[in-house]
Formats: structure tokens, C-alpha cells, sequence
């Protein structure tokens, strides 16, 4: 078959190296270079990644199984926890040893990809116009690109900076500062250890809230969501107020955003793209994959996983449900959610999950079990993340697994 993959990132690569075998591929990328997110870009209208960034998974947990994230791709400064520029080195050596550099068409804008019926393909067509058909497509064109900013009342009122963490480079814009950063993910935890070290004080703010309340650094602190601002005070959801914001840091994600895809093919509403089974296949369009839709996850691993998956539904190996079946599992899966009352921009959330996910994809292809050392590294790597936000990355991999007795 001929197979379009839509971004030379992590996912495309994955994808490219499990179906390279059997298929003629080409792979899109917008970009001059390969790598997607990890290719840091100092302008936030390219790129998502501040310059000092570093992992926040040890790089055992970052490799593809078949490449080991060794010591040339690490240096003595970033120990197990690289930093964005090893990630990239990484990622090229990867592309390199998979002999996909040739498949990469660069520079190359996917401006849209429309179904044709009768073949059960796809006529792709690029940013200059240029048009080729292809058997099959899979998008990977990543989701860290347009930021969410969920509305705040009375934001327009707000007399100081409003940003999100895609625009951050540099803490000193932050100096002596009372700074707001609303979210308690990844990135706000990070922001916040970055931003201390220059602002006076920092209010770490959102619902979800870490598992551990207190900080180490005595100008951080902890606080419910936000629900409204008024000048520079902000009211938080549970009655309290924080007045004297100078700044306020959105870390609320990201949207996913398909705008090569008609509407009427792929809907996100309120970030919950659908339909999809499994989050990788369109029930409708078979021949359409989507690598790289979780999140909450160990990236690499789970691209591999989810492109292996696809390689045998393409090759025949695993056989799909009827449509119907699959758009049944699709709508009871919605449903449990909304039960359950997890909000539409969770629903790809995967977390704790992922395991049994992993498994279960493995199941339907017959490959080998995920190791046992993956599940308890990712474990252990949360807990440590969770019990020292500040620190985890002082810890080598030897040290993490000593967080979880076996
Ligand atoms: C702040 C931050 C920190 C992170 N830290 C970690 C971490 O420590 N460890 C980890 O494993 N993961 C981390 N991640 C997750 C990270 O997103 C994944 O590791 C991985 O890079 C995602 O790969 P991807 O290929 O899905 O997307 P991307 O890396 O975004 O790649 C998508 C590619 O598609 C291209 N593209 C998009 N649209 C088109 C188009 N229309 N035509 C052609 N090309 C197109 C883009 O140019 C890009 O190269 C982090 C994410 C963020 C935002």
C-alpha cells in the first residue's frame, strides 16, 4: 500500500518505522527539520518549548523499544532526565537508524486530505497545490500546538500580562512579581519551580490540585481554580481571593486541531475527538489512523504501540469489528463518561490506564506483552514526580525504582 503520514514528530516517526516494511511511505513535515515539538523553536508562533526544559520522564521510559536512549544522547548536566536538545538528538539518530530520512518530504504543508469512495483512499493535497493519492493516511500532526484558553469572568478587566505556557521562555519578565499560573499539570508544576526563582510570590492554582500540597519553595503556593477577575484580584472557586496579580500564566493545555480534515470526517468538541476506535481508527474510514491522541502518557512506547496496532488491521493480521460494532464501543465509551461525570476535554486521558490500553492493543496483534520494568519505572517515575515536584530529576533510574517496593 501507499501510506501518507501527516508530521515527522515522535508519533510519524513511530509510525513510519513500523510500517516502512511492508508499505511505500511518505511523510509530510512542515517543518524544515524533523523532530516536531522537541525541535525547539525560540519563536512561540513555531515552536511550544522553553529553552531550559527538560524531560519529565527518565529517558529509559523515552525510548523506542528497539533504541536505546543511551549515554551519548544524555550529558552530564541533564542525567536521566534530558533535556530538549537531547530528545531531538535522539530522535534524529532514531529516524537515521530506521533509514526514514529518505521517506520525509520537508517543508511539505498537508493542507487537506479528502475520502475517495470508490478506492477507500485518500487524494492528499499539499500547501503548493501539489495532489497524490494515497491507500492510507495517519495523522500525527501532534496536539501542543494551539493553546487552550478556557474564559475567565471579567478577564478584559485584568491591567497586567495574560499568557500561556506555549509563550514562556524566560522568567525574567516574572522579576518581583505576584504571578497567577492556573493549571497544576506538567507544565504548571514546572513553571512554577522556573518562575519562583524571580517573582516574589507564586500562586499555583486548579482544581485538579497535585497530590502534594505544599511546596518547598516558601513563595509558592497552593490554590483552588480561579472563577473570576477583577482588576488585578482574582476570585478562586472555593470563595477565596488573591489580590495584587501582576501576571497571569494559562498552563491549560492544548486543543486538538485537524484543519486538514473536514468537520464532517472528524469532530473536536470541547477536545474529544470523534469517531475514533481505540482513539487510533475512523469506524467510517478504516484506512484513516490518528498516532498520538492520549495523553497523561509514556509518548514513544505507546506510538509504537498504536502503529503496530494499525500495521496489522492494514495487513490483515487483526481483524476490525463490523462498523457498526466499533461506532456502538465508540458511543458506550462517551457514555460511561459522561456517567461518570469526566468532562469532554478528559476523555483522552489516559493515565493509569495506559497499561491495560497497551495490553489490550498488544491482544488484538499478538505482539509480545509490554516488560514488566516499563509498568513499575512508570509508576515509580510518577511517584517520585509527585513526592518531589522540585527535585525528581536529581534522581537516576536506579533511584526511582526505589520508590515503589516491588
Ligand atoms: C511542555 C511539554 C513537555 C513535554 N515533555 C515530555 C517529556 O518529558 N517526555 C515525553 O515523552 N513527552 C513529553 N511531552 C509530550 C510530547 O508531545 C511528545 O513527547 C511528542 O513529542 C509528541 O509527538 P507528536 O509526533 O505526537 O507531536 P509533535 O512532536 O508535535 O509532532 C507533530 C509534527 O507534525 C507536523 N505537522 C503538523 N501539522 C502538519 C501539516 N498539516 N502538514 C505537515 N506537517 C504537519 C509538525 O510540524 C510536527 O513536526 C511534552 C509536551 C509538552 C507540551
Amino acid at each position: 500500500m501507499r501510506i501518507g503520514i501527516i508530521g515527522a514528530g515522535a508519533a510519524g516517526l513511530a509510525a513510519a518505522s513500523v510500517l516502512k516494511s511492508e508499505h511505500d511511505l511518505v511523510v509530510f513535515e512542515q517543518q524544515d527539520q524533523l523532530g516536531g515539538l522537541w525541535n525547539y523553536r525560540s519563536d512561540p508562533d513555531l515552536g511550544t518549548l522553553y529553552p531550559t526544559l527538560r524531560t519529565n520522564l527518565p529517558r529509559e521510559l523515552m525510548a523506542f523499544w528497539d533504541f536505546p536512549f543511551g549515554d551519548k544522547f544524555s550529558d552530564s548536566t541533564t542525567g536521566d532526565f534530558p533535556g530538549h536538545r537531547n530528545v531531538l538528538n535522539y530522535l534524529t539518530a532514531y529516524a537515521e537508524y530506521q533509514g526514514l530520512i529518505s521517506s520525509i518530504k520537508f517543508s511539505t504543508t498537508v493542507k487537506s486530505i479528502t475520502p475517495e469512495p470508490q478506492s477507500r483512499g485518500w487524494t492528499l493535497t499539499t500547501g503548493s497545490n501539489q495532489k497524490a493519492f494515497f491507500d492510507a493516511i495517519v495523522v500525527a500532526n501532534g496536539h501542543y500546538n494551539q493553546p487552550r484558553l478556557p474564559e475567565i469572568k471579567g478577564r478584559q478587566t485584568f491591567p497586567g500580562t495574560i499568557t500561556h505556557s506555549k509563550n514562556y521562555r524566560d522568567p525574567s519578565a516574572f522579576r518581583s512579581q505576584r504571578v497567577m499560573i492556573w493549571g497544576t499539570a506538567a507544565s504548571g508544576q514546572d513553571l512554577s519551580r522556573e518562575i519562583s526563582g524571580e517573582a516574589q510570590q507564586v500562586f499555583l492554582s486548579g482544581n485538579q490540585g497535585p497530590s502534594v500540597k505544599t511546596s518547598q519553595r516558601s513563595n509558592v503556593s497552593y490554590h483552588a481554580d480561579p472563577v473570576k477577575i477583577d482588576g488585578h484580584t482574582v476570585y478562586l472557586s472555593d470563595k477565596t481571593a488573591i489580590s495584587h496579580i501582576d501576571s497571569v500564566i494559562y498552563c491549560t493545555g492544548y486543543n486538538y486541531v485537524f484543519p486538514f480534515l473536514s468537520n464532517e470526517i472528524i469532530d473536536v468538541t470541547d477536545n474529544l475527538v470523534s469517531p475514533l476506535y481505540k482513539d487510533i481508527i475512523h469506524p467510517e474510514h478504516p484506512t484513516l489512523a490518528f498516532i498520538g491522541i492520549p495523553y497523561l502518557i509514556i509518548p514513544f512506547p505507546l506510538f509504537i504501540t498504536q502503529a503496530a496496532w494499525f500495521a496489522a488491521v492494514l495487513g490483515g493480521y487483526h481483524k476490525l469489528p463490523a462498523r457498526q460494532a466499533m461506532k456502538e464501543e465508540i458511543a458506550q465509551k462517551i457514555t460511561s463518561f459522561q456517567q461518570k461525570n469526566i468532562k469532554p476535554w478528559h476523555y483522552h486521558r489516559l493515565g493509569d490506564l495506559q497499561g491495560p490500553y497497551m495490553d489490550s492493543l498488544i491482544n488484538d496483534y499478538g505482539g509480545h506483552p509490554v516488560p514488566n520494568r516499563f509498568h513499575q519505572l512508570a509508576k515509580s517515575a510518577q511517584l517520585s514526580r509527585q513526592k518531589d515536584p522540585d527535585g525528581f530529576r536529581k534522581l537516576n533510574v536506579r533511584q526511582i525504582l526505589a520508590q515503589v517496593p516491588e
